[in-house]
């Protein structure tokens, strides 16, 4: 059964950035302001997230690591609701089976904070004879959870993988990714043992002071504000996008639906192709798009690897989302 497990763990979490998506997605799910990323060996070795949100219960420690045991899979309605980035109840099962997990956590009400080890979803005693019970702890109110050696029972995905600073870029894609768009929350990533940040945003900071910090000051002079509701076609808008003064080599777009990081290929195209009449070739936009989409249009591949979203009405909301955009720039260049 545990190597069933860990084979069906490894199709879930394929890769570090995987796992580090889905422990940022409990972090924003608990209400964290705070969120900060340690990762050694481009998340091989290890993967650390540190948040300031609402804690786990002590209680709840022995089980948040089994599949489908999570407290926001209570309904099966659930299932459609992506009010809350989770609901699975299957990333920390997933990331138990394919990585030696430490939590240490501590509600707001708690006296002190507990920390916990795993192995293969079970509580695990932190040395042969010790009790495998969550043990008291000092700590801040959140939760600090730490994957190490990840692969280290699946030989197979660990040679699939690239190199640690491949990996390691993928990680701060994503990172970039919810950095930007959560102004509010304060984000960090780093290398451990480095002194310097690769990604920090401040929470008091906006979504065009976290594009200047990631991509730079010139990008940040070149934004068109985008923000509409397109009350005919059931959805809104907010976001930035370049105008035609701003190309970069490779396009940059970081495209959230309902506050989840996802990606949509024919809006992307449909995208490129309006910038190809503004930019001279070979040269790229940077979008970052925020829509809002009633939840019962938009179908989320429940498959944690595959971003790809699908929405009703999906061409005639493109079609208006690039007309609109083609306005923004024409007004912006006019
Ligand atoms: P899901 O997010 O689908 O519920 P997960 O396996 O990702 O399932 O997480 C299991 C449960 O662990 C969550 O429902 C939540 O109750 C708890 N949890 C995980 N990470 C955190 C965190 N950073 N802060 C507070 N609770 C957390
Ligand atoms: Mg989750």
């Amino acid at each position: 059964e545990t190597v069933i497990n860990r084979i069906a763990a490894g199709e879930v979490i394929q890769r570090p950035a995987n796992a580090l998506k889905e422990l940022m997605e409990n972090s924003l799910d608990a209400g964290s302001t705070n969120i900060q990323i340690t990762v050694k060996d481009g998340g091989l070795k290890l993967l650390q997230i540190q948040d300031n949100g609402s804690g786990i219960n002590k209680d709840d420690l022995d089980i948040i690591c089994e599949r489908f045991t999570t407290s926001k899979l209570k309904e099966f309605n659930d299932l459609y609701s992506i009010n809350t980035f989770g609901f699975r109840g299957e990333a920390l099962a997933s990331i138990s089976h394919v990585a030696r997990v430490t939590i240490t956590t501590k509600t707001e009400d708690a006296t002190c904070a507990y920390k916990a080890y795993y192995i293969d979803g079970k509580l695990k005693a932190p040395r042969p004879g010790m009790s495998p019970e969550p043990r008291p702890c000092a700590g801040n109110k959140g939760t600090q959870i730490t994957a190490e050696d990840l692969f280290y029972n699946v030989a197979t995905r660990r040679k699939a993988l690239k190199s640690p600073s491949e990996e390691y870029n993928r990680i701060l894609d994503v990172v970039t990714r919810y950095a930007i768009h959560f102004s509010g929350i304060s984000f960090s990533c780093k290398k451990q043992g480095s002194n310097t940040t690769d990604i920090y945003t401040s929470s008091s900071s906006n979504h065009v002071d976290n594009i200047r910090q990631i991509y730079g000051l010139q990008i940040s002079r070149e934004l068109i504000k985008i923000e509409y509701t397109a009350d005919n076609y059931d959805y809104k808008a907010s976001g930035y996008i370049t105008n035609a003064n701003y190309n970069t080599k490779k396009m940059i777009f970081l495209l959230f639906i309902n506050h989840r990081a996802v990606e949509c290929s024919p809006l992307k195209k449909a995208i490129i192709n309006l910038y190809s009449s503004y930019l001279p070739k070979g040269t790229h936009p940077f979008i970052y798009l925020s829509l809002e989409i009633n939840p019962n249009n938009v179908d989320v591949n429940v498959h944690p690897t595959k971003r790809e979203v699908n929405f009703l009405n999906e061409e005639f909301i493109i079609d208006h989302i690039c007309e609109q955009m083609q306005n923004y720039l024409a007004n912006a260049n006019a």
